[in-house]
């Protein structure tokens, strides 16, 4: 190579040095620059102190430096929050709610947010974002109105209330202890609700109440004067055979393959898939129609003997050594060994399939969260979604899930509770219970 060759190919070094530095000073200025991406919700107009704000803050190359939050009000500007972040986050949650003592009226307020990054040029402005939203302050909690007194439910049964609210709300029903049945608006604008007294409830502990929710969040509740009528629940002994346990426990044995004999599947499926199944069937509840889809009293399986009933106290045992307790939840029917079972009313097939210890099961939903439950069926003739008559066969009694002989386990559930189903093939208390606060709707 002479020395012009070689002069031209260090010039051409160089200048490849130099584009490729320029391509990542480029790179680098506009890597450093990105701004952080905010959502912020919710994006409603309505908010009050209970209003949870959830902020989201995301950057894809450098990390988060920084975050400040105002709340204005009439010129006014108040800091909510500010947060230095430690080390640098690509990104940040933050929950943040109005502090009470702002002092705010209510009426239109604007939240500022403002976050950076850790750019370098940020005395230019870069790597910052900005967010601003218009809220409207509401302080005025609803005000609920009982159209009639509730008067009696019995202990493992059903109650229903009408109401009105004073403004629109975004969580509307009544209270159980533990339990909250959702409530459903009516063409009238009232509001209905079924709701259950549990079994396991102890009459003085019964208070009922409403609740509600608007949707700047305030809350009101208002308690329902209702007396509990206690029940006495039978006692029973069940005994738990090793010639059921060889029957039955095949169809549980894929679920619990740790498990060596029949004995020890039978005691996880009376317990922990007992306790799942109640999971189950409160989510299956979700899918209720917003209208009643029944009408009249409900059916009850035809030419058929009761045999266990509601709220049943069982104690099991084997080989005479008790080992178990747990309530019976439905009516068992038991009529000819796989004998048509009949809807016991109008509606729509929630769930149809094998359903734990309820072997395969059916459920139709009678809408605002009111649900009848088949159980032990031989066989379905009816399929998630189908619309069902009062009396249409929906399948064959039998001996699936955990029973010893063919019968009709039926369930009544309201919001995935279960309670009492004879009181739904009582017309009087139907009529007195139900129809007189649901009729005020229609
Ligand atoms: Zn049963």
């Amino acid at each position: 190579m002479d020395k012009k060759g070689s002069g031209a190919f260090v010039r051409n070094v160089l200048l490849l040095l130099l584009l490729a530095a320029l391509g990542l000073g480029v790179y680098a200025f506009i890597r450093d620059g990105r701004p952080p991406v905010l959502g912020l919700s919710p994006q409603g107009s309505a908010a009050s102190y209970n209003t949870d704000f959830t902020l989201t803050l995301k950057t894809r190359d450098i990390g988060l430096k920084n975050l400040s939050i105002y709340a204005s009000q009439d010129g006014r500007s108040v800091e909510v929050l500010k947060r230095s972040f430690d080390g640098k986050p690509l990104e940040h949650t933050e929950i943040f709610r109005l502090p009470r003592d702002t002092a705010f009226k209510e009426g239109p307020i604007e939240l500022s947010i403002e976050a950076r990054t850790h750019s370098l040029l940020f005395f230019l402005g870069r790597g910052k974002a900005s967010l601003v939203r218009k809220y409207t302050l509401d302080f005025t909690p609803p005000h609920v109105t009982v159209n009639q007194g509730v008067h009696n439910v019995n202990q493992g049964g059903a109650g229903a209330v009408s109401f009105t609210v004073s403004k629109p709300v975004q969580r509307v029903g009544v209270a159980v202890g533990e339990y909250f049945f959702p409530a459903f608006q009516q063409k009238s604008g009232d509001y209905f609700c079924y709701f259950a007294m549990p079994y396991d409830m102890p009459p003085g502990s019964f208070k009922p109440r409403v609740m509600v929710r608007d949707l700047a969040g305030n809350e009101a509740t208002q308690t329902l004067y209702i007396y509990a009528i206690p029940k006495n629940f039978k006692f029973d002994k069940l005994n738990v055979s090793d010639e059921f346990l060889n029957d039955k426990m095949s169809q549980y044995s894929a679920q619990y393959p740790q498990e060596q004999s029949p004995l020890d599947i039978y005691k996880r499926v009376n317990s922990e898939l007992r306790k799942q199944n109640e999971v189950d069937l409160r989510r299956i509840a979700e899918d209720t129609s917003n209208s009643t889809l029944w009408s009249g009293p409900f059916l009850r399986l035809p030419n058929a003997a009761g045999r266990a009933g509601f709220g049943d106290q069982r104690d099991y045992f084997y080989n005479g050594m008790k080992i178990d307790h747990q309530t019976h939840l439905g009516v068992d029917l038991a009529s000819l060994a796989n004998a048509p079972v009949p809807a016991a009313n109008d509606g729509k097939v929630a769930f149809a399939g094998f359903l734990g210890i309820y072997g395969n099961c059916v459920i139709i939903d009678h809408g605002l969260g009111l649900q009848s439950l088949y159980s032990h069926l031989d066989s379905m003739d009816v399929a998630k979604g189908a619309e069902v008559k009062r009396g249409q066969f929906i399948g064959k009694t039998g001996t699936t899930g955990l029973a010893g002989g063919d019968h009709l386990h039926f369930g009544i559930l309201i919001s995935g509770v279960q309670v009492s189903p004879v009181e739904w093939w009582d017309e009087h208390w139907i009529q007195d219970n139900v129809l007189k606060h649901l009729n005020r709707q229609q």
